[in-house]
């Protein structure tokens, strides 16, 4: 039976996103850094952030012993960092990254991302 509501399920279990989900917002340091129906954002995360994320989910038939964590450490939210907040652990950064938070913008069928390399100004 289909019934009409929404559940919003905040979690860092990529897992159970993966099972539940149908619609997905990858937030880091307290901003949403892209939206994608959930197939999307599996098969082709445009976020540095989202793509280094779904890196680190350890497979043991890839990486046995090894774990793709992300380099650096999370943002003191007090006093996070200026422009988009995942400039200091982004291998893509670049000085735009340093000055301006990038916007929301649309780069697929309901998929949206928050990333200078993907344009937005
Ligand atoms: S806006 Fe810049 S620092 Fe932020 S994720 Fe994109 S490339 Fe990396």
């Amino acid at each position: 039976m289909r019934r009409d509501l929404t559940l919003y399920l905040i979690t860092h279990d990529l897992g159970v996103v993966a099972e539940i989900c149908d619609r997905v917002a990858v937030l880091y340091a307290g901003k949403i850094v892209e939206i994608a129906p959930v197939n999307t954002l599996f098969k082709e995360p445009a976020h540095p952030y989202t793509q280094a994320l779904l890196r680190a989910v350890p497979n043991p038939l890839k990486n046995i012993g090894k774990l793709n964590a992300i380099p650096g450490t999370v943002p003191n939210l007090i006093n996070p960092p200026s422009g988009c907040r995942f400039h200091p652990r982004c291998p893509f950064a670049r000085p735009v990254c340093r000055e301006r938070e990038p916007p929301l913008v649309e780069v697929g069928r309901d998929h949206y991302v928050a990333c200078w390399l993907h344009g937005g100004g």
